[in-house]
């Protein structure tokens, strides 16, 4: 099938009116939302509260409450207590089969409220709804095929083996006990989704720590499993900031493991608390994500598609492709295509219909993103679109112009993530320099390759040091594939969505067995 070059266009707004039952769950009978703990909302010893906001508008969505210190003790007791069981059978003694009827029965319940948990993302995500709608079916999807590898995988006794003279030994693979799940603000559907699954189905109890710019989304998920069933502490959620909630659930003793997805910085620093007290812990973390356009690929059609994949959630998703690399002989024809796409992107509130182009989460990414296209300026980039402030009538958010500027080879005026609209593009001679120069960044998430020859295409992506490297596509990810990084953007292990994930939450030890002496 083939695609016009017009087909191709941004994820889009249609029209979305706020539910009357977000509007309720938010305004909590007139109470800050409290944390999820043990099956109840809690408001926290530290009295603190902290605003919610759509970032379109500025607009005050819920007023919630901050979980310190002792309600994260308290969340890790009750999951604990829900774990072993507290003189009854605990979560680890389910049976698979019961835990994935309790998932299914929240997945459907997920449907059921499937306006709610739109609007979390598009209010309080400050998302299109395309996109919102795309997240929103990965819910399902993720449960349905973790639940595929809860059945496939052994836990408990691996296969004997002889390891001496009347001694046997074999593997006993089981559940961590308490884990956490620390999440960023862009996905937070997604990623509750991703951390969620995998670890209750191998038997383990979940903290969810979500962002502060996007807490609402974990708070309702915590009601819906409450009503589908699931016993009190299996499932907790620990709203408030990273350095007080997310530093409090990396210093405690009793999480055992600790998926994260955020920032290579935090992440780090996530890393050397846990390894205090030898806290497992996978990270997956930015990008700096790169396009490599060969002189063969049709530079009309591959700017309009690397402009969609570089406009993906505003450009705030992790993989988000920042720096192109392309052919000096389509070059020109190339800047002239993406410059018009980006042109034509309808800056605009994101529950506005055919808006393309919203808001940013919030004012720090919204200072941060300027001060980094002028820092591209005094670095050699030649603006194509200086980018800047944005104007919407009548919406008081922190709206942003998208940024193109063009590089040369060797002038790397384009290091961090920007996490914008917001792009580099560098004319290069041969594939074998855009390569290099498209390695050459601590980053290492997402990359791809545009090119009529597949084959030569596949060949290059092997090369990329990234951990989800794509031929004519960007952003794509499949459930049984890893999407993980290398370099700064991840840590050991295969990445999220694959059965390696599944074993990430499990543990294996050894036993060794031999005859009673005499
Ligand atoms: P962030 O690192 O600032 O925060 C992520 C989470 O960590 C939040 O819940 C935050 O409250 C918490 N946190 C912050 N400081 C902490 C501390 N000291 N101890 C414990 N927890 C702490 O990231 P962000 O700004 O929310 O998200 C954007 C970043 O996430 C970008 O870099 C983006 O590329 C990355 N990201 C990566 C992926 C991926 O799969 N690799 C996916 C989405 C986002």
């Amino acid at each position: 099938m083939s695609t016009s070059t017009m087909d191709i266009r941004a994820f889009t707004a249609s029209k979305f009116s706020t539910p009357e039952k977000f509007t309720k769950f938010c305004q909590n009978n007139g109470k800050p939302l409290g944390g999820f703990v043990d099956g109840e909302q809690i408001t926290g010893s530290m009295n603190a509260t902290f605003e919610t906001t759509d970032p379109g508008t500025m607009q005050v969505l819920a007023r919630v409450c901050e979980m310190g210190d002792a309600e994260v003790d308290q969340a890790v007791r009750a999951a604990q207590r829900a774990f072993d069981g507290d003189g009854v059978r605990g979560w680890r003694d389910f049976e698979v089969e019961e835990r994935v009827e309790l998932v299914k029965k929240f997945i459907d319940l997920c449907d059921r409220d499937r306006d709610v948990l739109l609007a979390c993302e598009i209010l309080d995500g400050g998302k299109v709804s395309e996109l919102a709608a795309g997240d929103f079916a990965q819910i399902r999807a993720c449960a349905e095929y973790f639940i595929d590898v809860a059945r496939k995988v052994q836990m408990g006794d691996g296969p004997s083996m002889e390891v001496g003279a009347g001694q046997r030994g074999f593997t006993y693979r089981e559940p961590w006990g308490v884990v956490a799940g620390i999440i960023p603000w862009n996905y937070p559907i997604v990623l509750t989704a991703w951390f969620m699954f995998p670890a209750l189905l191998s038997g383990n109890t979940i903290l969810i720590k979500p962002a502060e710019d996007t807490p609402l989304s974990a708070l309702y998920l915590a009601q819906l499993a409450t009503e589908a069933g699931f016993p009190p502490g299996v499932i907790n959620v620990l709203t408030g900031r990273g350095e007080i909630t997310g530093q409090a659930i990396a210093e405690h003793p009793g999480v055992r493991y600790i998926s994260f997805t955020g920032s290579p910085g935090v992440g780090q620093a996530i890393l050397r608390t846990c390894d205090l007290h030898g806290t497992r812990m996978k990270r997956e973390m930015g990008g700096n994500g790169s396009a490599i356009v060969l002189d063969d690929a049709d530079p009309e059609l591959v700017a309009r598609l690397v402009g969609k994949h570089a406009n993906q959630h505003f450009g705030q998703t992790c993989c988000t492709i920042h720096r192109v690399f392309v052919d000096k002989k389509i070059a020109d024809d190339f800047i002239d295509a993406q410059k018009a796409f980006f042109q034509d992107l309808k800056i605009g509130y994101q529950a506005d219909e055919g808006t393309q182009l919203g808001a940013v989460v919030n004012a720090t990414q919204h200072r941060r993103i300027l001060q980094a296209q002028k820092e591209t300026a005094q670095r050699g980039g030649t603006p194509i679109l200086a980018g800047g402030c944005a104007e919407v009538a009548g919406k008081n958010g922190y709206y942003l112009k998208p940024a193109l500027y063009r590089t040369a080879p060797g002038v790397n005026c384009n290091p961090l993530e920007v996490f914008h609209t917001f792009a580099t593009i560098c004319p290069v001679s041969s594939a074998e320099e855009a390569l290099q120069l498209a390695n050459s960044t601590p980053y290492g998430l997402g990359a791809s390759v545009w090119t009529k020859d597949v084959e030569k295409g596949i060949a290059l992506a092997k090369q990329f040091r990234d951990g989800t490297c794509q031929v004519n596509c960007h952003n794509s990810i499949a459930y049984g594939l890893p999407y993980g990084g290398q370099g700064i953007s991840g840590g050991p292990g295969a990445g999220v969505n694959c059965e390696e994930t599944f074993l990430d939450y499990t543990q294996v030890k050894a036993i060794y067995v031999a005859d009673y002496p005499g």
